[in-house]
């Protein structure tokens, strides 16, 4: 196995992928492809493939687990045996509990709870392929799956990781990068108003390598939020054409 030093992290300014340091992997986003669900996402970050189901809001079970004010958000960040390159032990573990954890606490900024009375709004992200950056891609689908059933929100979540590698500090790190290199720091935000939702750090940055992450962090949400926002509205306007093409107008 590799250890960190025997790679080369960065070659003629360029990283192991060939992109540039502020440079994101390709993303893809649809929207509504579950039919049982009330809301569906399938999020495609470079080689990560997530999908995202939301169901309710619906009345809480067991009920001695509802909040008589508001209603309460569950996520369930899992990862299938396929995902990873040795098969991966079905079931929870210690990382997926504490991604739901995170996960769950990046989006409930943005939900209007208090509208949901004894409720559960249950959302379930699936990970098909992982490629380093899961929890962020799981947190951008779950976003766009919320929106999609209708949840009320205050806006969206936008999640990207920042990181260092061969002493640079680089957008979206892919999996050698995140395996190998010297840090790595998930950020979820509320990207209109750059708000952070949630931060992680593995590894140790500096301040001032803290503040360069974030901005470049901050910019790519932004970048990252249009894609969400252009998806959903793709979505509506599609089935609105498909609508008026039945009724014949
Ligand atoms: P994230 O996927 O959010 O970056 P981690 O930093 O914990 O979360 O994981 C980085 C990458 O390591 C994952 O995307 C995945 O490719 C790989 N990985 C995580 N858990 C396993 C596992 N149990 N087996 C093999 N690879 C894994």
């Amino acid at each position: 196995m590799k250890k960190e030093g025997e790679i080369e992290f960065i070659k003629d300014g360029k990283r192991v992928d060939g992109r540039r340091f502020d440079e994101l992997r390709n993303i893809k986003i649809e929207v509504g492809v579950l039919k049982r669900a009330d809301g569906s996402c399938y999020f495609e970050l470079g080689d990560n493939k997530v999908l995202a189901a939301v169901y309710g809001p619906r009345e809480m079970h067991p009920r001695h687990a509802q909040d008589a004010k508001m209603a309460v958000v569950k996520f369930r960040y899992n990862m299938a045996p396929f995902s990873v390159d040795d098969r991966k032990r079905p079931g929870p573990d210690r990382r997926s509990v504490e991604i739901s954890k995170v996960s769950r606490e990046a989006l409930d900024p943005v939900i209007l709870r208090e509208y949901y009375p004894k409720a559960a709004i249950e959302v379930y992200v699936e990970i098909l392929q992982s490629d380093a950056g899961t929890r962020t891609a799981g947190i951008n689908a779950a976003s766009v799956a919320l929106a999609d059933a209708g949840v009320p929100m205050r806006d969206l979540v936008s999640s990207v990781a920042v990181g260092k590698v061969g002493g640079e500090i680089v957008l979206d790190l892919n999996a050698v990068e995140d395996n190998y290199g010297e840090a790595d720091m998930p950020i979820a935000m509320i990207a209109r108003r750059n708000t952070i939702t949630a931060l992680q750090m593995d590894g140790n940055l500096t301040k001032d390598e803290f503040e360069k992450g974030l901005k470049l962090a901050m910019k790519a949400c932004q970048q990252i939020y249009e894609l969400q926002r252009a998806a959903l509205i793709g979505r509506y306007n599609k089935d609105e054409s498909a609508k008026s093409k039945d009724r014949g107008t």
